[in-house]
Parts: structure tokens; C-alpha cells; sequence
């Protein structure tokens, strides 16, 4: 999609939901009201879309992190919103987004950030205000649209092509190499698994001979694994047995299976660890956004 086309379509979202331009208390400029759906409390609110960066970004990233890392964080929750408000997808009560983790990103209040932490969470907030104020309606564009700005706590080395992961044909979101989160408690974890348990969580009949990964992606992230004679998806697997990533390497003990695993999350787009220890090492929210997101460019919306 051309740039002006985008910028009309900003526009009108922007008429459609209403222009407010006065500053509240929180410091927080307000612009785009939208509707979100709280899948806990089952209802809609009305919230305006820098107040919602807040929320997704406290859901979202610890905020103890580096404040360049979290201005990274704000412009992805930002522009992933606007994407899926300009996709024109409801959610439940004709929502324009949910904190519901399976369908949207996540989202938190300030009230219930503050019940999390009491003793630090209003310093902690405050730092992340700021990140939103200071990327005030900044989002990532590549040309000339949003982009699906996907992101994931920990790649583990390298992080994913979205095409090899959900056949998403986007020309950003192809593999990186990442040296900078190797901080992250889920870079590398091992696991010990009793085959008894895989058993039972697969419905597998019969005693575990062999488990092996017999098809990888590019990168190294498992697809397809064989059980005994059985073929199972990776994601299937990770899913039952609760296992932070698909990049593993198996190793037989006895009775056991040890997984080790790299990474936590999809591993497509932004790596949040990465971010911050981009971050640490000097390097600005959009030096670390480039750097995760192939040749894209940044937009600002004018409330
Ligand atoms: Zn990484």
C-alpha cells in the first residue's frame, strides 16, 4: 500500500474515533480512542490508544528494563494496534482490540499494575510513561504501511522467519542473528521430562522408544518430531509438555527425556531481551527496532 493511501486511512481512523488533543493528568497525550475488550472482567472500555500503549507496554515488558528498550516496546504495542484497528477485525462486542493473549497483545491498568508491586510499580510506570510520551504516536511502517509488528521475550540466538512459522509472506520479518539476550533466565534451559508423561499428554499407547526431531526450520526450531512411529508437530509438543520454545535438542536418560531449549516465545520480529541488551550496549529504540525488522521506517500520527 502506497503512503498517502496509509496516511488517509490514519486519518480517517483517527476522525472515525474521535480527535482529542488535551493532555491529562497522566502526561500521556490523548488521541485515538479506541475499545477494548478485558476478557478477565468481560468488558469493553473506552481508552484512548497512547493510555492503551501504557497498559500493553507494563503488560508486556518487565519494566525494570533499559527505557530505550521499553520505547521499543511502546512503538511495537502502538503500531501492532493501529495495524489491527486498520484490518477492521472485531473482537468480542465489536471491540477494536483485546488484552487477550491468543487473539491480541496483552494489556494491564495502572490499578491493577500497581496491586502486581506496590512498593516499586508507580516509579516503574512512570518510567514507562515516559517511554510512551517520548514515542508519542510513532509507529513502524514499511512501504508505507504498519507492519505486523510481532515480538517475543527471548529468541535464544537467532530469531525466526515469520514464513517458516505461520506462512506469513512479510519481507521484515525474516531471521537475525541476535547476540543480546543471552541474559535472558530463557536462553538456554534444560528440562527433564518422564516419558510417562509424554505418553499420557500425546494419548500415546505404547512405551517410548524413540523420539527424535526429524524436520527443523532454517533456523534450527524443530517442525516435526517422531515418537515411536508417530509424526507430531512441534508446536503440538511444546504446547502439551509447556516448553518455553520449538528449538530443542533431545537427549535419552533412562526413563527421561532431557530438553534443552533455546529461547521463549515464536521467535518472530523483535527479541525483548535482545532489546534491552541493545539497549545496555548504547543503542537507541529505533536502532534496535531497525535492527530486528528488516528495512522499515518509522511514521508519526498527528493526533
Ligand atoms: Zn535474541
Amino acid at each position: 500500500m502506497k503512503k498517502k493511501y496509509v496516511i488517509i486511512l490514519l486519518i480517517f481512523i483517527i476522525i472515525f474515533f474521535g480527535l482529542k488533543c488535551s493532555k491529562n493528568k497522566m502526561e500521556v497525550r490523548e488521541g485515538l480512542d479506541i475499545r477494548l475488550y478485558l476478557s478477565r472482567e468481560k468488558k469493553i472500555i473506552k481508552i484512548n490508544l497512547e493510555e492503551y500503549v501504557v497498559g500493553a507496554v507494563a503488560a508486556e515488558m518487565p519494566a525494570s528494563f533499559e527505557i530505550e528498550a521499553l520505547k521499543a516496546q511502546a512503538v511495537c504495542a502502538r503500531t501492532y494496534a493501529v495495524r489491527k484497528i486498520l484490518s477492521g477485525r472485531k473482537y468480542e462486542g465489536g471491540a477494536d482490540l483485546s488484552d487477550d493473549v491468543n487473539e491480541c497483545q496483552a494489556y494491564i491498568s495502572p490499578e491493577n499494575f500497581k496491586k502486581k508491586d506496590p512498593d516499586r510499580s508507580g516509579q516503574f510506570l512512570n518510567k514507562i510513561k515516559q517511554a510512551v510520551v517520548q514515542t508519542e504516536g510513532i509507529i513502524i511502517v514499511y512501504e508505507g504501511e504498519p507492519v505486523d509488528a510481532l515480538y517475543h521475550s527471548t529468541c535464544g540466538g537467532k530469531t525466526a522467519n515469520a514464513d517458516e512459522v505461520w506462512q506469513k509472506r512479510l519481507p521484515y520479518l525474516r531471521s537475525v542473528n541476535c547476540k543480546y539476550c543471552t541474559s535472558s533466565p530463557y536462553y538456554i534451559k534444560k528440562y527433564q521430562i518422564e516419558c510417562s508423561h509424554i505418553k499420557r499428554v500425546l494419548n500415546i499407547d505404547k512405551d517410548i522408544k524413540t523420539i527424535k526431531i526429524v524436520e527443523r526450520d532454517s533456523t534450527g526450531r524443530a517442525r516435526k518430531v517422531k515418537i515411536n512411529d508417530h509424526i507430531f508437530e512441534a508446536s503440538l509438543l511444546r504446547r502439551k509438555l509447556n516448553l518455553p520454545s520449538t528449538w530443542w535438542e533431545f537427549i535419552r536418560k533412562d526413563d527421561k527425556i532431557e530438553i534443552k531449549t533455546r529461547g521463549y516465545g515464536h521467535g518472530v520480529g523483535l527479541c525483548q531481551y535482545g532489546a534491552n541488551g541493545m539497549a545496555l550496549r548504547g543503542y537507541d529504540y529505533k536502532e534496535i527496532i531497525k535492527y530486528y525488522y528488516h528495512n522499515v521506517e518509522f511514521y508519526k500520527m498527528n493526533y
